[in-house]
This record gives C-alpha cells, structure tokens and sequence, in this order.
C-alpha cells in the first residue's frame, strides 16, 4: 500500500462547507480501538476496565470499507498501542478513506519502545499525509508518575518523544506533541514541567504542547465519580499566561490550536460550551465495542454498528440521532471542551476563530 490519501485543503473546504449546511456524513471519526490501559491515572477510570469482545479487526475493516469518507480520524484508547493490531487498523482505515488527511493516536509511552517504533514506521510508509502522535505528559518528573501511578513514566515519555523525532527524520509525514491535561492535580505547574522538558529537548517551544482540561465523561473516561476539575484553581490565568507565550511566536500554522487554546480560557472560566457543538454533524465517537455515540462527553448512545452490519448511515438519521441534533439546536448538549470536538465546532463556526 502506497496510497497519496487526502489533502489539507479538502479538509479545510470541509470544514468550512459545515459553517452553511448540514453535512452529509461526518468527516471525523473519534475510535477507540480499546479500553485496555496500563496506566493507573487519578483523572480516569478506564484502566479499572478488563474489556472483553471488543471490535475486532476484522469488523473494523467492514466498518472502513463501508463508511470510507473519512478525512481526519484519532485512534485512541485505553492505550491503542496495547492492540497488536494497531497498525493494520491505521492501515485499514488509509487504504479504504482516500479522502482521510490525518490520523492522531495519544499514547501512554509505557509500551515497548522498539514495537511503538515497528507499528508508527508501518502506519508512515503506507504514505498516509500526516500522522500525529500525542505522548501524554501530565507534570514534571516526580509530578507525571504521581498523576499516572507509573514510577518511570516521565522518563519513558521523553524517550518516546525522542524515538519519534529520530522517526521525522526519515518521514516527514510524521509530527509529535506533547499532551498536557491540567487537572486538580497539577494546576499552577505547568511552567515547571514545560522547564523540565526544556533541560532534556533544549529547542522544545509552547507550540510542542497540546493542552487540555481535565473533564469527567460516564461514556468514555469512566469518572464521573470523581473530583478532577481544575476549574477555579486559578486555571484560567495559566491558560493564559500560556496562550500569550504561543502568541509571542506566532505562527500561523497553529491557528486553529490557538484559537481552541483562547476558548479553553473562556470554558475554565465559565465552565460553558464556548462555540456551538458538532457532533452529529461534522463527527462522532465510536467506543471499542462499536457502540456511536455524539461525542466522548455525551453518555447518549444512537445505535451500535454490530447491528446494521457495520453500516454508519443506518443509524446516523434515526430517532435517537435526530433528537441529538435537536439538542444540539436547542442548546441542551452537556458541557464540554474537549479536543476530540472542539476542532470541528472551531472551524464548523470559522467566524469564531478570525
Ligand atoms: S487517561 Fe489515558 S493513560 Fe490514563 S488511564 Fe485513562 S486511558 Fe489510560
């Protein structure tokens, strides 16, 4: 497989389609492939899961070959590089979307360093346009293994970040950023921990960094039950204090970035949407068992592909669907700001990010 896949502009036209109608079908796919995880994070409950009868990779090939419009998916988890078969899933998904322009995949850096090294060079030499890998990092070194419950995990995520910038070398198409979610447990140290990346990757910049806020989802994290929001501890003002240092180094390739970083201020704030939702529309997220749902955050399930033999458009227009988007039109969805949505509704409302 050598396949050329999408363009950036035909995502972007996309994108820019869903700011005046309705789209057809989604152009994002949020999948995660499995909730197996060997973290022990406080944020989370997934690693609590031991999941059984996930997709397999088999029925996903299906699900590719039937819904194959996709432009932009995340393949996340749990920790996706856990499935031996993660690269023949990225594969699936490049060889039957032709449109799909990128593909984003977080990990954990606890797995084997050599088989994450295997599975990304595979993914990269199908000559998919852009593969984005996320390496999680929640906090300094003492701070990070705390967060995660992992002795080690800071230094292991430096060498993973490491290992793919050896990748890059070779393969253009492959980018890298480092995923901070600030939580209760580490609001106020970020800066800490962005100096203590700084002493092993000397040229590392704000822009290297994704940053997220900690968010309790029943359909996907499993928290709900827990105290984790940094919402009022002050977040705000580091939020920032680090969007004014992304733009002191402007560059226009991180605008849609900065514009989800200016709106995670207001949502730290007032704890409110802050750009009309998507989901639905522009994306969806499927779970590792095949259930649809609107997004990671809505615990509001439309169907499961197992029955409509792997066949998105059966379930995208049903009852449960629709009253979804007269929700979203009503401005009754949950609250959220999260990244797996929050790019679509950006650029789904260009208006709010010029
Ligand atoms: S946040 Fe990610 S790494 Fe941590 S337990 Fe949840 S899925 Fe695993």
């Amino acid at each position: 497989m050598n396949g050329k896949g999408g363009s950036i502009a035909g995502l972007a036209l996309t994108a820019l389609k869903s700011n005046f109608t309705s789209l057809e079908r989604p152009y994002k796919l949020n999948f995660s492939v499995t909730y197996n995880c060997q973290s022990r994070c406080l944020t989370c409950n997934i690693w609590e899961i031991r999941p059984k009868d996930e997709l397999t990779l088999e029925e996903i090939r299906k699900f590719t070959e039937k819904n194959n419009y996709f432009k932009w998916i995340t393949i996340t988890g749990g920790e996706p590089f856990l499935r031996s078969d993660m690269a023949d899933i990225a594969k699936a998904f490049i060889e039957n979307c032709k449109d799909l322009y990128i593909i984003t995949i977080p990990t954990n850096s606890l797995c084997n360093i050599d088989m994450v090294k295997r599975k990304v060079i595979e993914v990269l030499d199908t000559g998919v346009p852009r593969l984005v890998i996320t390496v999680s990092l929640d906090g300094y070194r003492e701070l990070h293994d705390k967060i995660r419950g992992i002795p080690g995990n800071f230094d292991k995520a430096m060498e993973n970040y490491r290992m793919l910038q050896e990748i890059k070398r070779d393969h253009p198409n492959l980018d890298m950023v480092f995923g901070y979610t600030i939580s209760k447990f580490n609001s106020g140290q970020f800066e800490k921990t962005f100096n203590s990346v700084k002493e092993v990757f000397p040229n590392v910049t704000y822009n290297d960094f994704h940053i997220n806020l900690a968010q309790t989802s029943e359909t996907y994290y499993k928290n709900a039950n827990l105290s984790i929001s940094p919402i009022g501890n002050g977040t705000s003002e580091e939020l920032s204090e680090i969007y004014s240092k992304r733009m002191r180094m402007y560059d226009p390739m991180h605008l849609v970035e900065n514009a989800f970083l200016k709106k995670l201020i207001e949502f730290a704030k007032e704890g409110k949407t802050p750009v009309k939702c998507r989901s639905l529309d522009a994306s969806l997220f499927l779970d590792g068992w095949g259930n649809v749902y609107p997004s990671i955050m809505w615990n509001r399930k439309i169907g499961n592909i197992r029955e409509v033999d792997y066949d998105l458009s059966k379930l995208w227009h049903n009852g449960e669907a629709e009253g979804v988007r007269k929700a979203i039109k009503n401005g009754s969805e949950p609250n959220e700001w999260t990244s797996c949505e929050a790019y679509q509704s950006l650029t789904g409302n260009i208006l709010k990010i010029l």
